[in-house]
């Protein structure tokens, strides 16, 4: 299905265009090269820029900070946006199989609604599941001219997918009827994700533990569209990059961004530097080279633990 080359496998990084990526974006860019590169797969780079709204257009400066840090990838980028046939024709096959019901809820009906027995919270309780073509009338004219999301109808008795982390270990996590496409045309992260992996021959996923809850639902789609799974698919949920509230890093949190740390002259060898000191692949004083990293990258001995970002270990260093 693919128009992408075929190689022995690959990892990929996949940036969401909304602003100057920060040290904790970097470090785990850094660590998913590190994985394809060590692994001897090809490294893929692909721009989730789905959600426009959010979205600024700035995936070139993004690109040059990853390669100003000293990453490389094969191929040219790949645009999320570009690929909506393969999103449409994968919702089309989830349809044709009566997985796809259409959802008129609101985020505040969802919260509202009083939730399913033995469903996880914040899960979607199922208001449009069983309605009759009459009733979907109704609903839609009600919301017009507001359109309905679409929601995978999860299929009875599917028990939650596990899957083992090359970080985390066993994991495993509750799913519900998530949304496949957004009332506003968008189409979601979860289904994008695994059409877009699974065209470009990704099976190595390397993305910030943040996101380890988003993997069974993964894995579910990957089944029901007969894509490669685990254990073909190798996941590595890496820790984040806190900042000094102990909250994730955010741009908030200082010089955390390459443009800061250049105008306070920074220069992006020594940000590669910190980053592997703080994944245990560097010394204090010394500016390994990417060939040096990869020589060094031990997945076992990688930090289990967030890493709490503190503007000394740039200041301490040059
Ligand atoms: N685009 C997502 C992000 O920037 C990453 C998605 C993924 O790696 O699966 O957080």
């Amino acid at each position: 299905m693919s128009e992408f080359p075929q190689t022995v496998g690959a990892g990929r990084y996949a940036p969401s265009p909304s602003g100057d990526l920060h040290l904790g974006n970097l470090r785990t860019a850094l660590l998913a090269w590190l994985f394809a590169r060590s692994s001897g797969r090809s490294f893929l780079m692909r721009i989730e820029d789905l959600d426009r709204a959010r979205d600024a257009g700035s995936a070139e400066p993004q690109l040059n900070d990853l390669r100003a840090i000293g990453l490389d990838w094969d191929g040219d980028p790949v645009l999320q946006s570009d690929r909506r046939e393969d999103h449409e024709q994968a919702i089309a096959t989830l349809q044709a199989r009566g997985l796809v019901y259409e959802c008129t809820c609101t985020r505040k009906d969802i919260l509202a609604a009083p939730s399913a027995p033995h469903s996880p919270p914040g899960a979607y309780p199922g208001t449009c599941r069983d309605r009759t073509e009459e009733e979907r009338a109704e609903a839609r004219d009600r919301i017009a001219p507001r359109l309905p999301a679409l929601r995978l109808r999860v299929p009875e008795a599917t028990a939650a997918p596990t899957f083992v982390d090359q970080i985390l270990g066993q994991t495993q996590g509750e799913i519900d009827d998530f949304v496949l496409k957004r009332g506003d045309g968008t189409i979601a992260y979860n289904l994008a994700v695994v059409v877009d992996d699974a065209a470009m021959g990704v099976d190595q996923v390397v993305r910030g533990d943040d996101l380890a809850s988003s993997t069974p639902r993964q894995i579910l789609l990957q089944r029901l569209l007969e894509l490669p799974s685990p254990p073909d698919i190798k996941y590595a949920h890496v820790p984040l990059v806190l900042g000094p509230s102990g909250a994730r890093l955010a741009k908030r949190d200082g010089a955390v961004t390459l443009r800061d740390l250049k105008a306070a002259g920074v220069k992006p060898d020594l940000v590669r530097a910190k980053l592997a000191q703080t994944l245990g692949l560097a010394r204090p004083g010394e500016t390994p080279t990417m060939a040096q990293l990869l020589e060094r990258f031990d997945p076992p001995s990688l930090p289990r633990e967030p890493h709490t970002w503190s503007e000394d270990l740039i200041a301490s260093g040059t």
